[in-house]
């Protein structure tokens, strides 16, 4: 994960600059952070464990540098262990983002060439391989950055800041990495890399792309490079339409909420899909041989809601697979196979893993993700944005129900029922607008505060609702460090209702659908054995110990309704806590390492 940054301009002081572009990455990682620059022809470093937002740095002077927040891989969170890793000369300053597969074979190889190891991380092997090829061997940086992007091993991004020569060099190979471009005379240019654009988007929505086995030379207007032969290459100057202000808290007291507050807006905009795309790939669904839907986290409770919105409004079978696990599927790939995978930062390293296999084997691929631009948009055939706009809280709300959305109207396009299922989401997001008022999640908040000091939560669901008490779980846990579990209702009598004691909190998502009778059985089951149960439903019912109110007849829509109650009382259940719910510990948002 990680975040990674730089900065270059004629007559601006690099570290304010650098300094706000971590804070707005932070949600990658979130262990240590550090800059470089270049001051008087020489490297100064500053590095220090912990949150940028809760720490005070000391100014660095430079109008060139390089910074990174860090998500550890190898090696300790420690100062010693924190980006930018220096060569042994002083002169090069690396900033990284992935894992350095082949790392130990590497330093073993760097000791024995002399150079001396200050850290325990995979990244400082780049600055001494920097150091070994231009110093010793005479190479000049960009060959050098050529060279060690061959060497190393596994998905990477990283920037080189060389004091000697006044220039940075990226090298994308795996892990994203962004240029953005303001100001058009050479006096007045700036340009920033990073590995996502709300590192920069305040000063510039002018973008670069620098595509997988590229690489950048910086210091002046950016020139782009084949990282295999180091030819040049052509970039378009792109302009993003997210504005500044999307990317900021506003009002709220963290992005999670405000977050969950945009889903007013953002089902809506998610609905607005081509109506000609959704039919094209509706049709290439109907024609697969095998379709299967892939994603992470989240994003795997939204491929596993897939499964049922395929089965209730198309009838036709779709499959649901982690990708972590999706190497277990190649053997039924073939060429006809359709591959739908599911990421908010389109840059999910087991996603991305799970597409080479796909393409592998001539498979068609299809993303439906947030960011512009980001990885999987590039390998994929084609890509439904879910034009949530920046999703910054590391649990995902927005973008979960976005991705639904989209799942959803392929669903409808698929059983030609295209027009009636655009229809149905836009009155969906119009009851999402009403729920979601001062008196309802003041509600919410009561309900969490009844049940904030349990140690444990189990949620149930069934049909459609089922991937929702799973997804639920995923998100109680990572905000409220709670421990909870989603269940199938009908699964809770096959062991873990072992689990229920006395004023045990049972979630009961219940819809008017085919199911309701069942669902609302399990919760009595659970009742009777002493659980605290709270319904999330349209009608109240004398099982509920606790009632939140949802719309009433919405079918297969009731998921994405159901979901957000919860995600509102995950939130609060954080708060209670006192925990950093935009930040849980140990998480990062952008996971791009498998
Ligand atoms: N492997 C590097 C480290 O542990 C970078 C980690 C990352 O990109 O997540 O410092």
């Amino acid at each position: 994960m990680c975040g990674i940054a730089g900065y270059w301009s004629f007559g601006n002081e690099a570290f304010p600059i650098l300094l706000k572009a971590l804070e707005n990455l932070e949600y990658r990682g979130y262990d240590s952070f550090g800059f470089a620059t270049i001051s008087d022809g020489k490297l100064v470093i500053r590095k220090a464990v912990g949150r940028i937002s809760n720490s005070r740095c000391d100014l660095i002077e430079g109008r060139m540098g390089i910074a990174h927040t860090r998500w550890a891989t190898h090696g300790g969170v420690s100062e010693r262990n924190s980006h930018p890793h220096r060569d042994c000369t002083n002169r090069f300053a690396v900033a990284h983002n992935g894992i350095i597969e082949n790392y130990q074979e590497l330093r073993n190889y760097l000791i024995s060439e002399g150079h001396n190891f200050l850290s325990e991380t995979d990244t400082e092997v780049i600055s001494h391989l920097i150091e070994q090829m231009v110093i010793k061997d005479g190479r000049n940086l960009k060959k050098a950055v050529m060279d060690v992007s061959d060497k190393i091993e596994g998905r990477n991004a990283f920037i080189v800041l060389d004091a000697f020569n006044n220039e940075m060099i990226a090298s994308r190979k795996g892990s994203p990495l962004i240029v953005g471009i303001k100001g058009s005379s050479d006096e007045e240019k700036e340009v920033f890399i990073a590995s996502d654009i709300p590192a920069f988007l305040e000063h510039t929505n002018k973008v670069m792309y620098i595509d997988d086995g590229e690489g950048v030379i910086i210091n002046g207007s950016p020139l782009f490079f084949r990282l295999s032969d180091g030819l040049p290459v052509d970039k378009r100057l792109i302009t993003i339409d997210w504005s500044p202000g999307q990317a900021e808290k506003g009002d709220y007291d963290h992005y999670m909420l405000k977050e969950i507050m945009e889903q007013k807006e953002s089902i809506r905009r998610a609905a607005n899909q081509n109506p000609e795309e959704l039919m094209k790939v509706a049709q290439m669904i109907n024609e697969a041989k095998g379709v299967f839907f892939i994603g992470c986290g989240t994003a795997a409770k939204v491929c596993q809601s897939a499964e049922y919105f395929f089965s209730e409004i198309a009838g036709r079978h779709v499959n649901f697979v982690p990708a972590s696990e999706f190497d277990n599927y190649r053997h039924f790939l073939i060429p006809k196979t359709l591959v739908i995978a599911v990421s908010q930062s389109g840059e999910t390293a087991d996603v991305l893993e799970a597409i080479s296999i796909a393409r592998e084997k001539g498979s068609k691929v299809i993303s439906i993700v947030n960011s512009i631009g980001s990885s999987m948009t590039r390998v994929s055939d084609y890509t439904f944005m879910i034009n949530a706009g920046p999703e910054k809280a590391v649990a995902s709300t927005k973008a979960t129900t976005s991705q639904m959305t989209v799942a959803l109207l392929l669903a409808y396009a698929c059983a030609g029922k295209l027009k009636e299922g655009m229809r149905n989401l836009v009155s969906l997001a119009g009851e999402v607008n009403d729920m979601l008022n001062p008196r309802y999640i003041e509600h919410i908040r009561y309900v969490a505060e009844n049940i904030s000091d349990s140690r444990s939560i189990f949620i149930i669901g069934r049909g459609v609702n089922y991937p929702i008490a799973l997804e639920s779980a995923i998100k109680v846990m990572e905000v409220s460090y709670i421990h909870a579990q989603g269940f199938a209702g009908g699964e809770l009598k096959h062991g873990p209702i072992a689990l229920i004691e006395k004023g045990t909190p049972v979630i009961a998502l219940v819809a008017d659908d085919d199911v309701r009778e069942e669902i609302l059985s399990n919760a009595i089951e659970v009742k009777s054995r002493g659980a605290f149960v709270i319904g999330i439903s349209p009608e109240n019912n004398e099982v509920f110990d606790l009632w939140i109110r949802t719309p009433p007849s919405l079918g297969v829509l009731s998921s994405i309704i159901n979901l957000i109650p919860v995600q509102l009382l995950a939130y609060y259940l954080g708060i209670i806590n006192n925990r950093n719910v935009d930040m849980p510990r140990n998480l990062a948002k952008a996971v791009t390492v498998l």
